[in-house]
């Protein structure tokens, strides 16, 4: 096996990664992910299929403009219909319309395909795949042949799949990529088949891997390894059914341990971010655990880990979270020891509890969790319980009591009814006892408009602050309406958010 001296990424997030069910990229989107995708360093960009859409199309005229400093567009298209000149296809021709310098042509590789999907014969697959190159290449384009359903494809018939390989070879393709269409090839035989390509052919190879078996990032590591030279893969592994090969994981597996260069040192650090813009564009909530670009990616829970980490930063970390943009962070919980404690006020420009001080807010910690806060969540909560275990802490307010009135009047004929709700507070500022009450279309709301009325007398800033989303988790499932719930609460003063969390009785 031959390792690649150097490897060349090439991003489908606008192609194979817009097929993930639920995004639904506008082309100004596609266009800003083009721009941050060259910021990484990513070589080669599919832009879509402009044969299948007019969107796509679209792209590809606007993107002629991006003047990305790295990359280059391309698009992707597949081989002609059966028993057509490649001049009458009108796939082909939207191919060149597209104006890229390089085109990705996708054809078949496995036999049954051909036979019950294409409807054709085996030998005209074939004339269609160096059919469709040749033409290509006497455009003056740069051609990347899609080898689809490769590795199914050498299990079924490994002679024909390695022809439809060479059809391409022999017509100029200028690299070849193996695809495991379906996701479910394993890494050991995704490494055998590569050599075994590899050993025919006189262009260069690729993978593009599926994760039907969560296996993608492991069979393009594999194909490198073997010598495949160019990596497909999407940005959050986005993709249909399971999703693509990950780059997030592939360029960072690819820079820092098989040093292998392909963005280089200083793009790597864009990782975190890029995956976050891709996410946001995408409507897609970011997974907190994702390998390297994750928020908790390097978020350490057990005492003895944080323990550990403020000896050694890297004690329980494989990499430098800063080489992919990202931190290290530390949560708070009963699992806690004081270390958490004191890495966590810290981190968050607190005063710093030391001995005693630190033990007994890690007791308060444990003690309040066991009745239902959650602090891994709520910062705000934890930073709550810092402050207070200042020696010249002073509360700001006290809630002496409150009161609040709930009347509900079904009203049948407008089809359900209308809650009235009042609430009466009384609160404690320095030595002044205030009492206000408010009506509310809720208990909530009047509380809140109650409570504002006697704080914003003294802190105009309580005006600014709003609910932002809450969840509710009961604590008991068994226990039916009797049961605890815990409420985390997310606000914001327009500026900052911040989350705390309480129990509710
Ligand atoms: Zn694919």
């Amino acid at each position: 096996m031959t390792k690649a001296a150097q490897v060349h990424l090439y991003d489908t997030t606008l192609r194979d990664g817009a097929q993930q069910g639920g995004i639904s990229f506008s082309v100004e989107d596609k266009l800003k992910i083009a721009r941050k995708l060259d910021e990484l360093g990513i070589h080669y960009i599919e832009g879509g299929w402009p044969g299948s859409n007019p969107k796509d199309a679209e792209f590809f005229r606007k993107g002629r403009e991006l003047q990305l400093s790295r990359a280059a567009l391309v698009a992707f298209g597949s081989t002609r219909r059966p028993n057509i000149k490649p001049g009458q296809d009108a796939n082909l021709n939207a191919l060149i319309a597209a104006g890229t310098r390089a085109v990705c042509l996708v054809g078949k590789s496995w036999d049954r395909q051909v036979t019950l999907v294409l409807e054709t014969t085996l030998e005209e697959n074939l004339a269609m795949i160096a059919e469709s190159t040749e033409f290509l290449k006497s455009k003056g384009l740069e051609v990347f042949f899609d080898a689809e359903h490769f590795f199914d494809g050498c299990k079924s018939n490994p002679d024909y799949a390695m022809e439809t390989l060479k059809a391409a070879d022999y017509a100029g393709a200028s690299c070849i990529i193996l695809c495991d269409t379906n996701g479910g090839t394993l890494p050991e035989e995704v490494a055998s088949m590569v050599a075994a390509a590899q050993k025919e052919l006189t262009a260069s190879l690729g993978i593009h891997a599926h994760d039907d078996g969560e296996l993608a990032v492991a069979n393009s590591l594999m194909a490198v390894a073997a010598g495949a030279v160019q990596v497909q893969g999407t940005i959050n592994g986005y993709g249909e059914r399971c999703g693509n090969a990950n780059l997030c994981s592939i360029i960072p597996a690819l820079e820092l341990k098989m040093g292998i260069p392909c963005v280089g040192a200083e793009r790597l650090k864009k990782l975190a971010e890029v995956s976050r813009f891709v996410s946001e564009l995408a409507n897609v909530r970011p997974f907190p655990r994702q390998p390297y670009v994750g928020t908790r990616a390097f978020a350490h829970k057990a005492g003895l880990h944080v323990s550990g980490l403020n000896k050694w930063e890297e004690s329980y970390q494989h990499i430098d979270p800063d080489a992919v943009g990202n931190r290290s962070g530390v949560l708070v919980s009963e699992l806690s020891g004081v270390s958490n404690i004191i890495y966590k006020a810290r981190e968050r420009g607190l005063p710093v509890p030391h001995g005693d001080e630190a033990r007994r807010i890690l007791e308060q910690v444990k003690l309040l969790e066991s009745r239902g806060f959650q602090y891994e969540e709520a910062e705000a909560s934890f930073e709550l319980l810092v402050r207070r275990a200042q020696p010249d802490h002073r509360s700001p307010f006290e809630l002496v009591d409150f009161m609040v009135v709930i009347e509900g009047r079904r009203r049948p004929a407008a089809g359900g009814g209308e809650m009235l709700a009042e609430a009466m507070v009384k609160v404690k500022v320095g030595d002044q006892v205030i009492h206000t009450a408010s009506e509310g279309d809720g208990p909530v709301n009047a509380l809140d408009m109650a409570l504002r009325k006697a704080l914003t007398w003294f802190y105009p800033q309580v005006a600014k602050v709003q609910l932002v989303d809450y969840k509710v988790r009961i604590l008991e499932e068994s226990a039916g309406t009797e049961s605890q719930v815990r409420v985390l609460i997310e606000s914001t003063d327009g500026e900052h958010q911040w989350r705390t969390v309480g129990p509710v009785y």
